[in-house]
């Protein structure tokens, strides 16, 4: 490992079959971004597309474009080309809302369909909005149910037959585990509970097969892997077994049968669209399209045999080059999502002394650097490059300032 050179991975470049994808991105000449993870680069159609539906659709079709522009079915329009590569049928997801509001609207149907049982059970040190959301939903019932989380190893031993509801991520946002969903969803189902995915650092980063899986609710984002834009709508599914059933709290008009109509009483939609509430954000939810009509047009196996080799070259250069960093990821590639995290106690000025130099990537206290791998348009001489400039911050202490020190607000 040590012999290879950035020549290799040029070549390596040459023999990628997704090296064109790189085209469809907005990115800055020399910067090295690995942070598609938090935020998704801004596709160049987006931009089009944008003038186009401030111009056109809004600006001189107004109301109109309801119809004529179909706004009216974006959510499941767009929903169905998510179901495409996250192994659902078209009808079983839409986008809407944030994945935080999602994540309490699916939550709250699933525990009612399931009276009786007390428990709800995620992971410790889960994504913070899905611990909290769930700890707003317990008190919202007046505690009849009991939020337990269960260190990840101890979770399949800890659903019971007094669960109600598993949530979990499925790739874990600070350390980059992957959930074995087929064996979670398969445990929690015999003990009569029912599972919920959260799928923020999965959709478009690995390979997602809900109904193989027999997943009975999943959530989403729509700002990372997906290159939505900063606040896009997030997307939420329903297997189709449960739409009559599943009974989502936020019965706003977009969620009724027949909105237009009118009618005092709240009627649900009979599919998916129950899931949704208010209007649309249409001007979000378009750019959303683009990116996820990008990803909907590539083979998730090829993504991930390309996020693995990425990840796998950046953590053994980082062994040999910068051994002063804990790999904080599984190495074996089987456990990990497309991320790959490494620990230092001086975690946060070393990011800030990477950003300054063009390698974005971002941080997680306590000590968290980490670097996301997003195959559409990270190359492999991105990789060597990014590693070759910690290398020198590192052997010149250039992190070492008071101005990388300083926090801002977001990190
Ligand atoms: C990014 C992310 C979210 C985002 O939630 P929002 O409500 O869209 O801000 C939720 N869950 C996980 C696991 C995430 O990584």
């Amino acid at each position: 490992m040590s012999e290879l050179t950035r020549l290799d991975f040029e070549v390596m470049d040459k023999n990628d079959p997704l090296a064109e994808f790189r085209e469809l991105f907005e990115l800055a000449e020399g910067q090295i971004y690995l942070d598609g993870n938090s935020l998704g680069v801004l596709p160049k159609a987006t931009k089009k597309r944008m003038q186009e539906v401030v111009e056109r659709e809004w600006g001189q079709e107004l109301i109109r474009s309801w119809n004529s522009s179909d706004w009216i079915n974006i959510p499941r329009r767009v929903g169905d080309k998510i179901a495409s590569f996250i192994g659902a049928k078209a009808g079983e997801v839409v986008i809407c809302d944030s994945t935080s509001v999602n994540l309490f609207k699916l939550a709250a149907a699933a525990v009612k369909m399931n009276p009786g049982k007390r428990k709800i059970i995620s992971e410790p040190g889960n994504f913070p909005t899905d611990l909290y959301i769930l700890q707003g939903l317990v008190e919202f019932l007046g505690d009849q149910l009991e939020l337990v989380t269960v260190p990840r190893d101890e979770i399949e031993a800890a659903i019971d037959e007094d669960t109600a509801l598993v949530v979990l991520t499925h790739v874990h946002y600070k350390t980059g585990k992957l959930f074995d969903m087929d064996a979670i969803t398969a445990r929690a189902q015999a003990q009569g509970a029912l599972m919920l995915w959260d799928l923020s650092h999965s959709a478009g980063a690995v390979p997602v097969d809900l109904n193989a899986a027999g997943a009975d609710f999943a959530v989403g984002c729509g700002y990372k892997y997906l290159n939505g834009g900063p606040g896009a709508p997030a997307f939420l599914f329903v297997a189709e077994r449960h739409h009559a059933q599943a009974r989502q709290p936020l019965s706003g008009w977009f969620g009724h049968a027949n909105p237009f109509e009118f009618s005092d009483h709240y009627a649900p939609a009979p599919g998916i669209e129950r899931n949704l509430c208010g209007t649309s954000s249409v001007m979000a939810s378009s750019a959303l399209e683009v990116g996820v009509d990008i990803m909907a047009s590539v083979s998730q196996q090829r993504l991930r045999e390309k996020s693995i080799k990425l990840c796998d070259l950046f953590i053994e250069l980082i062994e040999t080059r910068c051994p002063e960093f804990t790999i904080l990821s599984p190495r074996d590639s089987s456990e990990r999502g497309s991320q790959v995290s490494m620990g230092h106690e001086q975690g946060y000025a070393i990011m800030q002394a990477l950003i300054q130099r063009q390698v974005i990537g971002d941080f997680r206290a306590p000590n968290v650097l980490r670097f996301g791998f997003t195959p559409l348009y990270v190359r492999y001489v991105d990789i060597w490059d990014s590693v070759s400039v910690l290398v020198d911050i590192m052997k010149n202490d250039s992190w070492n300032c008071e101005e990388f020190k300083t926090k801002t607000a977001v990190t």
